[in-house]
């Protein structure tokens, strides 16, 4: 019989700050057991699920860029070593519900997680494991938006689910602007043109390149990540 969900694989990218959710800690396990027992749901029904975390809830190299002599390629490299660490607390709490999941860096850290090795992550993700892709893409001045385009392009994801603390894009910044809507679809030249902050241009233009749908949805709905990965409509769809 059909399997009812849209997507076989997906690439879901958490970014730090919706792990930290609104807890003055780095992280709440609150919200990593919400997204193990989601992605659980899920890969219980054969949707191949692989993971970019972000680490801005722990450091942003561009934030910290010219700090006591700190040059912007080093804070980079903390920042990756950040996405590190939210990486290995998340695979912590996966296989703490019995879901296989391995963690795969953009550098070697060989003691503490697999380098990436793309053919091996596509041979997980076929096993039914939940890889972690950390580390970003490896180099200073991009991000781990750019990571999770890339992974997406490299493994042949289908789409970007961006979990973020906003139900969507809208056309108008809803913290100073109660009447802004949340927009339901959105082409990437809007994305582009508009100066969206959904994603830096990078990203974007990775997508679009590579024609990757990406939706962006809040993770803080209890039910909307199993939703996006099963291809139900939540948040916003930018593509074509
Ligand atoms: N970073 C990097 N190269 C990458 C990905 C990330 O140098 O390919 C660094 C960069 O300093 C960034 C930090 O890692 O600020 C954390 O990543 P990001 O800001 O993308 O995390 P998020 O916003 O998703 O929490």
């Amino acid at each position: 019989s059909k399997p009812s969900y849209k997507w076989r694989r997906v690439l879901l990218k958490v970014s730090g700050e919706a792990l930290a959710g609104d807890r003055t800690q780095n992280i709440d396990p609150k919200i990593t057991m919400a997204i193990a027992r989601e992605v659980a749901s899920v890969t219980r029904l054969g949707v191949e699920v692989a993971i970019v975390v972000g680490g801005g809830n722990i450091f942003r190299g561009s934030s910290w860029a010219g700090c006591s002599g700190l040059d912007r390629s080093s804070a980079d490299y903390i920042g990756m070593l950040a996405t590190v660490m939210n990486a290995i607390f998340l695979q912590a709490t996966m296989e703490s519900i019995g879901i296989p999941t391995r963690v795969q860096t953009a550098f070697r850290m060989s003691e503490v997680a697999e380098p990436y090795i793309r053919r091996r992550a596509v041979r997980h993700l076929e096993k039914g494991r939940v890889v972690i892709f950390a580390a970003g893409t490896g180099n200073p001045f991009f991000t781990t938006d750019t990571a999770a385009a890339l992974r997406t392009a490299e493994i042949n994801a289908e789409v970007v689910l961006k979990a973020t603390n906003v139900d969507g894009v809208f056309d108008d910044d809803p913290r100073s602007n109660p009447n802004a809507r949340l927009l339901d679809t959105l082409s990437y030249q809007d994305v582009i043109s508009k100066e969206l902050s959904v994603m830096d241009l990078t990203a974007i233009t990775l997508c679009q390149e590579n024609n990757i749908p990406v939706v962006v949805f809040n993770i803080n709905k209890p039910g909307n990540i199993s939703k996006a990965i099963m291809g139900e409509r939540v948040g916003t769809l930018i593509g074509w």
